[in-house]
């Protein structure tokens, strides 16, 4: 009797995950799946990694070299705001670039520069970025211009 490839495994978490075990002997898959018992599921696995400092370092460089080639300016609000609305202007319009230049092509470089880039250097302040960082890239163009007129994005003319 052929032995199973598909284990349904009880992690350690409580959570159940069907594992694929073809890669391993046929005799060495009950083991594996045992041991596989005593850890915790991939989900589970995932959140309980905490960053480490390289990595958080390695997020925070590409971050300025992003703003800084982006020409996007220093934005305002307490100190954790400004954090994490530094991240999610990045997050936001890093997105959105490859889903409308890179992937759709719906833009070129010029038309997404005079568009968004432009436009998104204006909005200054770190709790706009934050409301919306959850914004459908396809609506990015419209959030930006409606931005433009709004008093809580900050806007400034001629950001440095
Ligand atoms: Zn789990």
């Amino acid at each position: 009797m052929a032995i199973k490839t598909k284990w349904l495994v009880s992690h350690a978490c409580g959570h159940q995950e069907t594992h694929d075990l073809g890669g391993k002997p046929a005799d060495k898959r009950a083991g594996y799946a045992a041991w596989l018992a005593r850890t915790d599921c991939r989900a589970c696995w995932q959140a309980s990694r905490t960053p480490s400092k390289e990595w958080l370092a390695e997020q925070a460089a590409e971050l300025d070299t992003w703003e800084t080639t982006a020409e996007m300016p220093p934005l305002e609000g307490s100190e954790k705001a400004v954090t994490w609305g530094r991240q999610c202007r990045h997050d936001l319009l890093v997105g959105a670039y490859s889903a409308l230049v890179t992937d759709a092509a719906d833009l070129d470089d010029d038309s997404w520069l005079a568009q968004v880039e432009i436009p998104a250097r204006r909005i200054g302040r770190a709790s706009w970025w934050i409301d919306n960082r959850d914004t459908d890239t396809v609506d990015i163009l419209e959030l930006l211009e409606v931005a433009q007129g709004d008093e809580t994005a900050g806007i400034c003319e001629n950001p440095a």
